[in-house]
């Protein structure tokens, strides 16, 4: 029989509500906090998957909304699943496909932030009502209806070890009342969610997600909602904020309101600074694209700061793009070489960069979870 999702809780630090954990899963544990490598189309971009595994990242984060466009959850559930189609038994988190749906429709919030407004996208997204959100395939032009139990049937034949309810992203700037409703419907769309789940179990887990923005009283609706319904985790997600404090603020109000026994992810934050913040918050996962986008773009991550390898001064550099860092790029060649890589754009360069990149998180949450168990953190 396949086991069960369960979360066991190791420790909790007494110096913060830092917690070190481990969350079983039906392909493998996950030891919290981690960090989720983000595999939109099932990999991670520029590595295969038997990398992956060797560089020990413990759980992949897969969008639902790519998979169900390509190649169809269909073909992937005919398949075997996702585990199966991409050959790998490593825990696998989906989200629910809303988060991109509503990016399309309203823009991201840095987007917003900066005025941008929508993307090239604009008019994908045909209707949002009661029933789910009907938006147009950027790929054939097809209409796609989505609803949280379109959605559910979507990550069921995926087979994620952990599913996302589906949710409303509402914009950054929205007035209270719009928000209010929006946050109203998001929770009918996720007890929906959560019913249409447990009409077929299936070893799988479901995460509901925490929303409310910045408003404290909303989040703390939303805790209050959502914790009383029998969910397997929750997830935090919505506009956290438009800078680190806002976030820092808002998460610490939502935290001390999630149940301790159960696991809490925060969506797509997963950089350094906000790693350092947020885990003595008590944080089990964190799911970001950063590591392996700044690698594409050549930026290692380094005990010592981000280290540019496009750089002139590193052209003629011997040494290994970081001192002492066991990573298969570090032990076998030199920033010089690393360098000539990128400016000759050779491909293997952002795969030599990418594997750095995640073996320097993998190691840096082993960190943390050494830290935390010390109370040190
Ligand atoms: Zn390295």
């Amino acid at each position: 029989m396949t086991p069960p999702f369960s979360f066991e809780l190791i420790h909790t630090s007494k110096k913060s509500r830092a917690r070190v954990g481990k969350i079983h899963t039906p392909h493998g544990v996950i030891d919290t906090p981690n960090f989720v490598g983000v595999g939109t189309n099932g990999t991670l971009k520029g590595l295969d998957n038997a990398t992956v595994h060797q560089i020990g990242l413990q759980l992949m984060f897969c969008n639902t909304y790519h998979l169900l466009l390509q190649p169809g959850t269909d073909v992937v559930k005919e398949a075997g699943g996702l585990h199966s189609f991409i050959n790998r038994s490593l825990p696998i988190i989906t989200d629910s496909g809303g988060f991109q749906v509503f990016s399309l429709a309203y823009g991201s919030v840095a987007d917003e932030l900066k005025s941008r407004g929508k993307k090239k996208q604009d008019g994908m997204v045909l209707k949002i009502t009661e029933d789910g959100v009907l938006f147009r395939s950027y790929r054939d032009g097809r209409k796609v209806l989505l609803t949280p139990e379109s959605s559910i049937a979507a990550q069921k034949d995926l087979g994620a070890d952990i599913m996302i309810c589906f949710d409303e992203l509402p914009p950054y700037h929205i007035a209270k009342d719009n928000l209010q409703s929006s946050l109203d419907r998001t929770h009918r769309w996720e007890e929906r969610s959560l019913r249409a789940h447990l009409q077929n179990p299936n070893s799988q887990a479901l995460y509901a997600v925490i929303h409310g923005g910045v408003d404290p009283n909303l989040r703390k609706a939303s805790c209050d909602f959502l914790t009383a319904l029998p969910y397997d985790g929750f997830s935090i997600g919505g506009s956290i904020g438009k800078n680190k404090q806002e976030m820092f603020d808002m998460l610490s109000l939502t935290l001390p309101r999630l149940p301790t026994d159960k696991p809490n992810h925060l969506l797509g934050v997963g950089d350094l600074e906000s790693l350092e913040l947020c885990v003595p918050l008590g944080i089990d996962t964190f799911d970001s694209s950063y590591p392996t986008r700044a690698a594409r773009h050549g930026v290692l991550l380094h005990s010592k700061g981000p280290l540019n390898v496009t750089k002139a001064c590193y052209a003629r550099s011997r040494e290994a793009p970081e001192e002492g860092c066991t990573c298969s790029t570090c032990s076998q060649y030199t920033l010089g070489y690393l360098h000539h890589l990128f400016k000759a754009k050779e491909l293997v360069s952002m795969t030599l960069a990418t594997i750095h990149n995640l073996h320097f998180m993998v190691n840096k949450m082993k960190q943390y979870q050494e830290l935390i168990l010390r109370d040190e953190i």
